[in-house]
């Protein structure tokens, strides 16, 4: 799995505007700025999401864009700048299928590779639900439980690492 090449690379200093070389460091090579020293560090992006169940049954939403428009995945979101990850899964759990959700732990990290947007990581934290109502909300199609037999068509290799998690964990 090799990520998309980082969207995010600049070809103009990010301090001082000024066109950026490249040198070599730490066995990459990083955009640079000649005229001020400014480095470029590509990052991960980073997203958080909920693995929230009801008996054996795991929720899943409906993707209502691309990318894997109408494939299925857990209750995630990207973490805006300057966010916890554990604010994002709440917040992403509220937005997307309308519950208040009440974190138990972290329960895997995965990294995204399969991603045309940009590469990164996601966090799945195990929830409980504490109030709401369950809908699929604004990014999502649908909103609904699934048995581990009877999962549909899974958006992403890391939602399909964390659901296999969860399986084989037995919980
Ligand atoms: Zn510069």
């Amino acid at each position: 799995m090799t990520p998309i090449p980082d969207p995010s690379r600049p070809r103009f200093c990010g301090r001082c505007a000024a066109p950026l070389g490249e040198r070599e460091d730490g066995g990459v090579n990083r955009p640079v700025c000649a005229a001020c020293g400014w480095v470029y560090y590509g990052k991960n992006a980073v997203g958080a999401g909920v693995l929230l169940t009801d008996e054996d049954r795991v929720l899943l939403v409906q993707r209502r864009d691309d990318p894997y428009q109408d494939q299925w995945q857990l209750p995630a979101g990207f973490v805006e700048y300057g966010e916890s990850p554990d604010a994002t899964a709440v917040r992403e759990a509220l937005e997307e299928v309308g519950l208040y959700v009440r974190l138990t732990g972290l329960a895997g990290a995965y990294f995204v590779g399969d991603d045309p947007r940009t590469a990164g990581i996601l966090l799945v934290y195990g929830a409980e639900v504490s109030g709401g109502e369950l809908r699929a909300g604004d990014d999502a199609k649908a909103a609904a439980f699934f048995a581990p037999s009877a999962l549909p068509r899974i958006a992403f290799q890391a939602h399909r690492e964390a659901l296999r998690d969860w399986e084989t964990s037995g919980k």
